[in-house]
């Protein structure tokens, strides 16, 4: 990877159709030029303000929308080419989806589908039941989570539903043949590729209706590859979030496949029916928490009144019985974040069901007054752009463990606003995002391994740390800087660094440079959008 340069880009390119933003760490005059040399634009020598999050002087200029073709951006002794193209995002977007096929678990990687990242099936051993060591059950399937080899039931849902959504509402910008082993069967290969997470989280459900939390072993396995991985794996007890979250992705389900395999939609609401009635039946929220002498992923989640919430929507929204309406009207009115998409807070899926599927049919509180917070919501993530240097839509003291995930949420929300009001002022704000996360941040670094001349090369993920290749899997998310719960041995490298640069592009840093399946997702309802405004 080469030295930084204080001209930071979207290093996969600009499209023609959209303005072309870069960042400048520079006080010098900036002068863009065209593949013939010819100068399109000068902006004058400033002395640019400090941006709190990074520390930098940095510079947002917006060169305004270019005709495709090759340019150059010059502030005083450096020089960056920028490349401007028709449809640059899509192959991005494609990588993002197959990259959780590179995270599918049970099945041999096939080197048709794989390439050099082929391995064969793992985990596929029967697992025991936490609480009842006599109960033995085959699972297989699934996406591992993240890093680790570890399948988790709430994060899978959530994951699932952004690939739902951004197919509903962006067709054009995902619907290319994956290279999966599914491709070609009609059915667009993001559905093929979620169905692998549903296929799974469906055997994850006891009989009574509640879904296992999570299927992991006692402790994260070492740095081998997955069919290395022996050590026996447990269904973790059941809990009340993920019986929530996988009702309400289940229902959504049902209507993302009722016209390609009914068969399947029918499973997904009966068994989203069958984790209502079990959620009704146990009123009392109860958190999960580990066993003793578990240590893999927690996801513990205190609040369970969202899980509900997404969960009633789409409830009524695939079976138009209003006790579901009246059930989400009621958690509506206790005050939800209604533009949280991620694992521990839902509730913006419950928003988007109200928004964008039952419209009309959601009536004064769940869409009229919802989407008047809504937009009040967007409002104020747009204004945070506008306090930053680098236009990222986070404050600096919110650069968490995973800070992509409020950086892409946010991006969705500023997209959504769009679509709601008509009014196209935050697109660029949004993009500003999406250009984040492609290299144009204080790092100069792109975070989506395999894109950018400078992209992330050694994330905290098992395959990419034990398999002897030199390239990272490609299409993988990083989760960025963390500023906020470093690990303790990274809690003095940060002391004296920006939050938006506390990071490290090491394998072990699992604080800073994890992938997450729930990372990559909100990363594809974003490119998804940005590649179908350019078809
Ligand atoms: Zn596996």
């Amino acid at each position: 990877m080469g030295e930084t340069s204080s001209i930071r880009i979207n290093q996969t390119g600009y499209a023609s159709t959209l303005p072309v933003c870069a960042a400048v760490v520079s006080d010098e005059k900036i002068i863009l030029t065209d593949g013939a040399g010819k100068i399109i634009k000068t902006v004058d020598p400033i002395a640019p303000g400090i941006d709190e999050a990074s520390g930098d002087r940095v510079r947002l200029v917006d060169f305004g929308i270019l005709p495709a073709g090759e340019y150059r951006i010059e502030a005083g002794s450096e020089k960056r080419q920028v490349s401007v193209s028709d449809d640059p995002w899509q192959k991005v977007t494609d990588a993002l989806i197959k990259g959780l096929y590179y995270q599918r678990c049970g099945c041999a990687l096939e080197k048709r589908y794989a390439g050099v990242f082929t391995h064969p099936a793992c985990h596929t051993a029967e697992v025991t039941e936490w609480e009842d060591r006599s109960v033995k059950k085959l699972v297989p399937g699934g996406w591992h989570d993240a890093g680790d080899y570890g399948k988790y039931v709430g994060p899978g849902a959530v994951t699932v539903a952004h690939m739902i959504y951004a197919y509903l509402l962006f067709p054009k910008g995902c619907s290319n043949e994956l290279n999966i082993p599914e491709s070609g069967n009609g059915i667009p290969d993001i559905l093929n590729e979620a169905r692998y997470e549903l296929e799974w989280m469906l055997k994850m459900q006891r009989e009574d209706g509640a879904f296992y939390h999570k299927l992991t072993k006692a402790r994260f396995a070492p740095f081998i590859m997955p069919q290395d991985d022996h050590e026996p794996e447990f269904l973790m007890p059941v809990s009340h979030c993920a019986t929530g979250a996988a009702c309400a992705c289940f229902a959504l389900a049902y209507r993302a496949y009722k016209d390609y395999d009914p068969d399947f939609a029918d499973k997904m609401l009966s068994s989203a029916l069958s984790a209502i009635k079990w959620i009704e039946a146990n009123p009392e929220f109860v958190p999960y928490v580990n066993p003793e002498g578990v240590r893999t992923g927690w996801y513990g989640d205190k609040e369970f009144s969202d899980e509900c919430f997404w969960a009633y929507c789409e409830l009524f929204a695939s079976t138009g019985d209003t006790k579901y309406k009246e059930a989400a009207e009621k958690l509506y009115t206790k005050g939800l974040k209604l533009t949280s998409y991620g694992w521990a807070d839902v509730s913006g899926l419950g928003a988007l069901c109200c928004l964008f599927v039952l419209k009309d049919r959601a009536g004064e509180v769940l869409y009229n007054d919802l989407k008047d917070k809504y937009l009040g919501e967007c409002r104020d993530i747009y204004e945070l752009t506008k306090r930053s240097g680098y236009g990222t839509a986070l404050p600096a003291d919110r650069y968490i463990w995973g800070s992509i995930l409020p950086i892409m949420s946010n991006a969705m929300s500023m997209i959504l606003y769009g679509l709601l009001t008509g009014d196209d002022s935050m697109k660029t704000a949004a993009l500003l995002q999406w250009n984040y996360a492609l290299g144009m941040n204080a790092l100069d670094l792109g975070f989506v391994t395999g894109f950018g001349e400078r992209s992330v090369r050694n994330p905290h993920h098992r395959p990419s740390g034990s398999d002897g290749i030199d390239d990272p899997v490609p299409g993988l998310i990083s989760g960025g800087p963390n500023k906020v719960f470093p690990y303790q041995e990274n809690r003095e490298r940060f002391k004296d660094i920006p939050p938006a640069k506390c990071f490290l592009d090491e394998t072990p840093s699992a604080d800073t440079n994890e992938i997450a399946i729930y990372w990559n997702s909100p990363a594809i309802f974003v490119g998804a959008y940005f590649s179908s405004l350019c078809k």
